[in-house]
């Protein structure tokens, strides 16, 4: 029985990860967590029956804490109880599937305790990386990918020489706005940028992949995951989403892995590696897809995988910069307060503003997280004034 604990379970990962629980007997739920969706986790609970589950918002939990207490499973709110989640004693596989940075904590936490790691949350691994690798190594654990492009890129590495590598080709389909220009960028509204053309995701990474800045996180989150230094990550647009990305080998070799764009591949590869499951679900018919295509990303109008290399190449405090504005642009566009265009604005005007520095600790991530977002308040009330 292998014992897993879900970050995010209410929402696009956690919900899939669950239906993998659902088809395999033999992985059992020891812990849920969510933000504060009430309904959704009290019906999990009644589902999978786990010992602990946590809503962060403290008023949802013990709202939640009432409703369930005919079950014998416990209650907690608040990061106290992510914290807790993170060293349960009998979990043996942490899904980390929270959105944002609010997920490093807990996951440095959870590696502390020996906990394998099956991390979809990249915001962790973009400001944090050059924390949660090197404790990983230390405490042997292992990190084991969810992001599909991150999942491909280390299924194409198994049982390879990794000093052998000598590029990351990660895809990307472009998102839903591939092929305009600038000029054409000012009117798109949510409603087109929540239109994905292949994956079906969270709110806040659909609106990333029409920005590229989820390519530009997913670059950062390459270079830590694998150890490869920017220059030897190379995106490649790649629109239908069939190949997840690939590694080229200094012998001229590459290998990739395809397949359908299902995230339930690549988290339940992550839940039994180094096993396969059998998955159900619609395979690739070459006939089918009669042509697979590829262009250069155009950084120039989708600035934000060009700002991602800038921020590496700035210093190690410069991606939670990175990140942290594009959070709360992110948030401001969706709550239809910003136009598009102007998350790129926000989020090169933070960058501009911090003076970037290496080796932050967990503090100085988050104190630049802050500045970021003041900096981006401050921003946002002289744009609408
Ligand atoms: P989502 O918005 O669908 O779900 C987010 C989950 O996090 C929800 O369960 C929510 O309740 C929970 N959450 C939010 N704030 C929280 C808090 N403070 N405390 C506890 N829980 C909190 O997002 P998603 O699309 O599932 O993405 C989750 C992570 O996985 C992100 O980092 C994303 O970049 C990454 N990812 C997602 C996909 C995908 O296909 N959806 C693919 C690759 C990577
Ligand atoms: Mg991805």
């Amino acid at each position: 029985m292998k014992k897993t604990g879900i970050l995010g379970s209410t929402g696009s990962i956690g919900t899939q990860t669950l239906e993998i629980v659902r088809n395999n007997s033999d992985l059992q739920v020891t812990a849920l967590a969510a933000g504060s969706n009430v309904k959704k986790i009290e019906e999990q609970i009644r589902e999978f029956s786990p010992r602990l589950a946590v809503l962060f918002d403290e008023e949802a939990a013990r709202e939640l804490r009432l409703r369930v207490a005919d079950t014998k499973t416990e209650v907690l709110g608040g990061m106290e109880g992510l914290l807790e989640i993170a060293v349960m004693e009998e979990m043996e596989v942490l899904v980390t599937a929270i959105v944002g940075m609010i997920g490093i904590r807990p996951t440095i936490a959870a590696i502390e305790a020996g906990k394998t790691i099956a991390l979809a949350n990249k915001e962790t691994l973009v400001t944090a990386g050059h924390i949660i690798m090197p404790l990983a190594k230390k405490n042997n654990v292992s990190i084991l990918p969810v992001d599909s492009e991150h999942s491909a890129i280390f299924q194409s590495m198994h049982g390879e020489n990794k000093s052998r590598v000598s590029k990351i080709l990660l895809t990307a389909s472009g998102g839903p706005f591939r092929g305009r220009k600038k000029e054409e960028l000012a009117d798109i509204t949510v409603e087109d940028a929540l239109k994905h053309p292949n994956w079906s995701m969270g709110r806040k990474i659909t609106v990333d992949s029409s920005t590229l800045v989820n390519k530009g996180l997913e670059v950062i989150e390459a270079k830590w995951l694998f150890d490869v230094p920017p220059e030897k990550i190379q995106v490649v647009v790649h629109p239908q989403s069939i190949i997840h990305s690939m590694v080229e080998y200094v012998d001229g070799g590459i290998m990739a892995q395809l397949g359908m764009p299902d995230m339930k591949l690549p988290i339940q590869y992550a839940l039994f590696y180094p096993d396969r499951r059998p998955m159900d679900g619609k395979r690739v018919d070459f006939f089918e897809l009669s042509s697979i295509t590829f262009e250069k990303p155009d950084m120039e109008t989708f600035k934000g995988l060009a700002l991602a290399y800038e921020a590496i190449k700035a210093g190690e405090s410069m991606p939670t910069v990175y990140n942290a504005a594009n959070e709360r642009a992110v948030a401001l566009f969706l709550d239809k307060k910003i136009r598009f265009p102007e998350i790129y604005e926000l989020i090169e005007g933070a960058m501009g503003n911090h003076k970037a520095a290496d080796a932050p600790s967990v503090e100085e991530i988050l104190g630049a997280e802050a500045e970021a977002y003041e900096y981006i308040n401050i921003r946002y009330q002289k744009m609408h004034r």
